[in-house]
């Protein structure tokens, strides 16, 4: 079996930080690695805008509650399980996530992780290592697997490139101008497509 790699948001789910700064109305909290590449700089900005705020792990956690997997999602995952042992691989944390794994029939994820203080409040938050997705792929290949990835946006880029097929999903226009080596889907029938490709491209 071959592994598939799955970004989360932008790709199964919503972007989690984009509905939380459209419920509370922070629009500084509207920023994604879409717009700042540099992650620490993305998470650092986040957190001191909650605090200032004073929006706690639980405020977060309601505007989370509230969200679903988009269209097609589910079917779109128990499909691709039947193809590939499928990893999501995230930079949200597992806080986050926890509510929308379920939806998802909690499949197997690597996410990071908060720091959390007694009354709350979101302190820090704990990469599991840095570019923890591209790093788990070339794990992977340590492991003898193949993998095929699929993300939407900057930081999958490095993974989809460690990848032996990497595929964008509905990316942003400059991430199709940037990177035009990978094939662009824009919905799950066409990513079904190109996770079939690879599948005979691997194995043919
Ligand atoms: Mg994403």
């Amino acid at each position: 079996m071959n592994i598939a790699c799955l970004d989360l948001e932008g790709v199964l789910i919503p972007e989690i930080w984009i509905n939380v700064a459209e419920k509370t109305g922070i629009d500084e909290l509207l920023a994604t690695t879409r717009d700042i590449p540099d992650y620490d700089v993305l998470m650092t900005q986040r957190l001191r805008l909650l605090d200032e705020n004073n929006l706690k792990i639980q405020d977060v956690q309601d505007v989370i509650a509230t969200l679903s997997p988009f269209p097609g999602a589910v079917d779109f995952l128990e499909w691709l399980k039947e193809r590939y042992q499928v990893v999501i691989l995230s930079d949200t944390f597992y806080e986050f996530a926890a509510p929308l794994m379920k939806q998802l029939g909690y499949p197997t994820a690597f996410c990071h992780k908060l720091g959390i203080d007694e009354d709350g409040k979101i302190s820090a938050y704990h990469l599991r290592m840095p570019d923890q997705k591209r790093e788990a792929v070339k794990r992977f290949h340590e492991l003898n697997f193949k993998v095929v990835a699929a993300g939407d946006s900057y930081n999958d880029t490095t993974m989809l490139g460690e990848a032996e097929q990497g595929i964008l999903y509905r990316p942003p226009a400059n991430v199709i101008e940037e990177f035009p080596q990978f094939p662009v889907t824009m919905d799950y029938d066409e990513l079904r497509v190109e996770f079939e490709k690879a599948l005979v491209d691997m194995e043919g």
